[in-house]
């Protein structure tokens, strides 16, 4: 089967052979994916000049309830969806969650959201400055949906979430969306897409679907539009560089890869309840997608005093995690997404066992359960101890997208604080610790490095919502590495959508303006 492409209103079948996507546990071909012979330029102009102005006749929370109906849509076809995660992601049930009820969830989210903006059309600070002696000359910073298109280039591990976390705030701005996928995991953005443009859910052009390569769509990008990309931070350098993205100064936004970090607090001992709840989630994070999370838990730093327990306790719990074929019922982890992946992971895997000693797992003679190793595409979990961090590189600047991780021991938080900044900047960082002074000191110390800071004691450790998971509320990005970029985060994600216009003029013209308003803080 080949998928189609959604675009200038239509299903449109990409030529030539395409690309393979394949089932990660048989090597089997699931289906086939091209955009090539289709116009990608006019495809863009369409999305701007047919779904822009659609979605802009719409009031915010109009839009809402488009993206309310897209929720149902999709909740009925979960199961479908469950069974293609399995097929082309190797996924298991809960990585299939994760991913698929991630994204409906962010869309019901921003659906509820839409509900507080009412039945404006456009936003606006609150207040207004004066800037002259005359009370009556003053001025205002509007916020207008932009006039482009928003292109969305995703990474391979969440083929749902990563495109309705990223559509669901584009399209409640008012701006119609070109998503692109990545290929090796396109069928489930397919088909999701698919069902919600045969239920006539979004207008005409606000809703767009490219599968395949991405071709040329970056030169036909122009200053009224959004890129927001997630993936490597190697394709993240090439399409910012762009000639016609630059030129033009199109916005673009970068969520890349990073090297979070997870503190185990000096004031932990192993029998704190914060130990237990660190090894659970250390655990949780290099199995749950088989660690190809952005957000996973790369570098674990725990006080040289515990070092021997906390690594007999992690290898314990990891010997538990079966792995193998998803559809065995008592395998926990799944493959990686292909072969492609897990050669890349092995090799990184050596890279890091060159500074530090593996634990357990490694790069290679692993027999997964009910699988065969000469198609399939496993990594074994991997636990790797880096004994001197401070003379590590590799362990603090190679992402291994797969499930590994390096404990490091550390004497003292100010050298903590100084191996998490040796990351370069991460998505998220994690303390474990009973102490609410330390928390405090050390959350100030790694804010800087870290787009998320969450701080795990017993108190919270039922409730708290996981390391790697992004919720809609919150920002969701990093500094430096990491990309620099912020997504989400409640009615903050609406501002990379839209045009911040300062108004001036007289006092009552702003006030008369301000009225068609909702009033927000982006
Ligand atoms: P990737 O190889 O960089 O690809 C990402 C996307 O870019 C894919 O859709 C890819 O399309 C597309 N692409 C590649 N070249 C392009 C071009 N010239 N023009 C336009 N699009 C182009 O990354 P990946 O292997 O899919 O994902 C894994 C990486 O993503 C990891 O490093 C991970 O840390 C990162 N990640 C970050 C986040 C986050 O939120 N920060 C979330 C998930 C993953 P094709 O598939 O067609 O090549």
């Amino acid at each position: 089967m080949k998928i189609s492409n959604f675009l200038m209103g239509e299903w449109r079948e990409g030529s030539g052979p395409g690309i393979a996507l394949v089932d990660p546990v048989t090597g089997e071909e699931v289906a086939r994916a091209s955009s090539d012979g289709i116009d990608l330029e006019a495809a863009l102009d369409y999305a701007r000049r047919q779904g822009g102005p659609a979605l802009r006749a719409l009031s915010y929370k109009e839009r809402g309830a488009l993206l309310a109906k897209a929720v149902e849509v999709l909740t009925a076809n979960r199961e479908k969806y469950a069974d293609i995660a399995l097929r082309n992601s190797g996924n298991t049930k809960v990585d299939a969650t994760i991913d698929i009820d991630g994204g409906i969830g962010t869309l019901n989210f921003y659906a509820r959201l839409a509900g507080k903006l009412g039945d404006a059309k456009y936003l606006k600070d609150p207040g207004f400055e004066r800037m002259a002696k005359d009370e009556a000359f003053q001025g205002m910073h509007i916020w207008v949906p932009l006039a482009g298109a928003a292109i969305h280039i995703n990474a391979f591990n969440f083929p749902s979430w990563g495109l309705w976390e990223k559509a669901a705030v584009a399209i409640l701005s008012g701006v119609p969306v070109v998503a692109k996928p990545a290929t090796s995991t396109a069928l489930l953005s397919y088909a999701m897409v698919r069902d919600v443009i045969e239920a006539d859910v979004f207008p005409k052009g606000a809703l767009n679907l490219i599968v395949g390569s991405a071709r040329d769509l970056m030169d036909a990008t122009n200053g009224t539009d959004a890129v927001a990309f997630t993936g490597s931070a190697e394709t993240a350098i090439k399409l910012r560089a762009n000639g016609a993205t630059l030129a033009r100064g199109t916005r673009f936004n970068t969520e890349a890869d990073s090297l979070n970090m997870s503190l185990l607090g000096p004031d932990v001992t192993t029998a704190s309840p914060e130990f237990d709840l660190f090894i659970k989630e250390v655990t949780r994070e290099m199995t749950v997608k088989a660690g190809q999370k952005c957000t996973a838990i790369r570098r674990a730093l725990v006080p040289a005093k515990l070092a021997n327990e906390v690594t007999a306790a992690l290898e314990a719990r990891l010997s538990k995690i079966a792995t193998g074929n998803p559809r065995n019922e008592v395998v926990r982890m799944g493959p990686l997404v292909n072969r492609a992946q897990q050669a890349a992971a092995q090799d990184g895997i050596r890279t890091l066992a060159k500074e530090a000693k593996i634990v357990t797992g490694g790069a290679g003679g692993f027999s997964p359960v009910d699988a065969d190793p000469k198609f399939s595409a496993f990594v074994a979990p991997t636990l790797l101890y880096c004994a001197d961090p401070k003379a590590g590189k590799a362990v603090h600047e190679v992402e291994v997208f797969g499930p590994v991780c390096t404990l490091m021991p550390y004497n003292g938080l100010a050298e903590a604080y100084a191996l998490a900044a040796r990351g370069g900047g991460s998505l998220v960082a994690s303390i474990f610790t009973a102490d609410d002074a330390i928390a405090a000191e050390a959350t100030l110390a790694l804010a800087p490095y870290h787009g998320r800071v969450l701080l795990i004691d017993e108190k919270v450790g039922a409730s708290q919502t996981g390391h790697g998971i992004v919720m809609p509320m919150m920002t969701h990005g990093g500094p430096g590495r990491a990309g620099g970029g912020e997504e989400l985060g409640g009615v903050r994600g609406l501002r990379f959508y839209h045009q911040r216009t300062a108004v001036q003029g007289r006092l009552d013209r702003l006030q008369g303006l301000g009225i068609g308003a909702a009033e927000v803080i982006l």
